[in-house]
């Protein structure tokens, strides 16, 4: 067994699984949970075949810490799996009753006269993703799934090509590198299949995908940020299940919307996504959700109401072009890893869902046959080509690439790709690098630069607008201090010489926690500045990993347990 990096010194103990899943979201729980239930359908029907162990691996300290997300379910995948969800104690908040599009102006706003179709939601639920994933694993638990929570994994164990293990992460290192009293090592875990469904930006499938160029001839990897946060509003002023979507004010350099969902108990959701394939180099998905609670259609619905949670993440927007290999040799990779979101929906927990169950299938079949390699679980790509994920994300293959080359210029070429089933124009249009497209300050806001961007920001009053601090204390975030910093900077010199005088030093812009910040460069010249990595505010969006303009930042999986701690998200 050859581990991708070295970290052979330290005597470990060794697990044997037959599958490990590395992640406790929509995607891996729900491939666990297939899993126990196709076993248990084929010893129904004779066959002999074992249950197989299965460990599933998640680096929050409590299963759905780091769950985060609109959130809207569309059911589809949820009935497949648990047909009595509702039974079952499945913690939807309420059906979407309404749907509405506005678009918002500077003090004005109007109202779509018509909702278009990928806004309807008649069917959906509202949830929330933190309280749904809680659920799924008791559920998971209950089949006697092993759910290791706490557990960040840091390496794939390869054998050649083929992956057969994982290890988990050391305990116990201080911000020195060095083992503090409390050291305990991580533990090697064998296993016959390891499914990768870490999320966003999943960290070990990236160096995966670069070991094994899983990504050869598809489109790159691109991103969306959301930040969201849910209001507490007086007694009896809110009506559940109202799904609205707005456009325009207050993004202006950058393509996004918002959304507003109403909950049970008189709480709103608010929302605001920004796509990462912006030029804008200031820009700050959270500003601009403070800047949006100032607009008269917004002040008013959220009047006397206090923000009691915050979040913020990335999710993939690449679409049908950027989905990598999903197979290989003891692999599958599923969810958001794998790009699968419906980025004209902006909806990925069903596709999520659903990957898990399809690669579920696939590892049933091979762990009947006890065969693991490719040509075993290459069924799930097959699969996943004859389901209705292919059939949602085909249709909306251009549709990313088209809207980020600006709202109005793009309707048209939207409309074609509606009437000619996605195709519109061009087909297998090209995506860019979401790091690659940032400009210089200059180009974007002239000399005004951050004052410009920055206008009308509304000041912190600890109730409706929080600056970003503030708002990562409502995430219940905590790191280790004394703990190793898990943001990797490859090149020092690079934030003060070239990124801080012509970009203004995006990552202190677009990061929604204040973990990057620029102070007097340790070199004493008065003009320049360092960049200072405050790593324990970190929320684990993944958006300095996509967005530093000189790709400069390695996010890598901090001690387990830490991070955000989501709980109604
Ligand atoms: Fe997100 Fe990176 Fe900031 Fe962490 S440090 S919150 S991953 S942008």
């Amino acid at each position: 067994m050859e581990p991708m990096e070295s970290q052979t010194s330290i005597n470990r103990e060794v697990m044997e699984m037959d599958v490990v899943i590395v992640g406790a979201g929509a995607a891996g729980l729900s491939a666990a949970l297939k899993i126990t239930q196709e076993v248990e359908k084929r010893i129904q029907a004779g066959e002999s075949i074992e249950m197989p162990s299965i460990a599933v691996l998640e680096k929050s300290s409590e299963i759905g810490g780091h769950s985060l997300s609109g959130a809207v379910l569309n059911p589809i995948a949820l009935r497949e799996l648990m047909s009595d969800f509702r039974e079952q104690g499945c913690p939807n908040e309420c059906e979407a009753k309404e749907d509405a599009v506005h678009y918002l102006g500077q003090n004005w706003s109007v109202k779509a006269p018509v909702t278009p179709p990928p806004f309807h939601n008649s069917g959906n639920y509202l949830i929330s993703l933190s309280k749904f994933n809680r659920w799924l694993a008791e559920k998971c638990e209950a089949k006697g799934i092993n759910i290791f929570p706490g557990f960040s994994v840091v390496e794939i164990l390869l054998e050649g090509d083929c992956v057969v293990g994982v290890r988990t992460g050391d305990k116990g290192i201080g911000k020195d590198g060095k083992p503090k009293a409390n050291f305990e090592p991580g533990l090697i875990i064998k296993s016959k299949v390891v499914v990768f469904s870490e999320g966003t930006r999943g960290s070990l499938f990236k160096q995966l995908s670069k070991k094994l160029n899983l990504r050869e001839g598809k489109n790159p990897e691109t991103f969306e940020e959301g930040v969201k946060e849910i209001i507490q509003m007086p007694p009896g002023t809110v009506k559940e299940g109202q799904v609205i979507h707005t456009l325009g004010y207050p993004l202006k350099e950058s393509i996004g919307g918002t959304f507003i969902y109403t909950l049970p108990e008189d709480k709103i959701v608010l929302g605001l996504v920004a796509y990462l394939d912006s030029k804008d180099p200031l820009l700050d998905p959270h500003r601009e959700l403070q800047k949006l609670k100032l607009h008269p259609f917004i002040s008013k619905m959220i009047e006397g109401g206090k923000v009691i949670a915050y979040g913020g993440k990335t999710l993939p927007a690449g679409g049908w072009f950027s989905i990598p290999k999903l197979f290989g040799n003891g692999w599958v990779v599923c969810g958001d890893s794998a790009s699968l979101v419906d980025v004209q929906k902006l909806k990925g927990i069903h596709l999520a869902m659903k990957s898990g169950m399809l690669a579920a299938e696939s590892i049933v079949n091979a762990w009947s046959a006890q065969k693991f390699s490719s040509v075993e679980l290459q069924s799930y790509e097959e699969k996943l080509n004859k389901s209705y994920i292919k059939k949602e994300l085909y249709r909306v293959r251009n549709f990313h690439q088209t809207l980020s080359k600006g709202i109005f210029s793009s309707l048209p070429l939207i409309a074609l790709q509606e009437a000619t089933g996605g195709r519109g124009l061009f087909d297998q249009m090209k995506s860019h690098e979401d790091a690659a497209v940032t400009s210089p300050v200059v180009d974007v806001w002239g000399v005004e630069g951050l004052e410009a961007s920055e206008n009308k920001l509304p000041a912190h009053d600890g109730i409706l607008f929080f600056d970003k601090l503030s708002s990562v204390y409502l995430t219940g975030t905590s790191h280790d201090e004394d703990s190793p910093n898990h943001l990797i900077l490859g090149n020092k010199d690079v934030c003060r010489t070239e990124c801080e005088p012509k970009y203004k030093s995006p990552c202190t812009h677009f990061c929604p926690a204040s973990v990057y910040e620029m102070v007097p460069a340790s070199n004493g010249k008065p003009n320049e500045k360092d960049l200072q990595i405050n790593y324990t505010n970190c929320i684990h969006c993944k958006t300095c990993d996509i967005k530093c303009p000189f790709t400069n930042i390695d996010w890598t999986v901090p001690e387990g347990g830490g991070g955000p701690k989501y709980r109604e998200t």
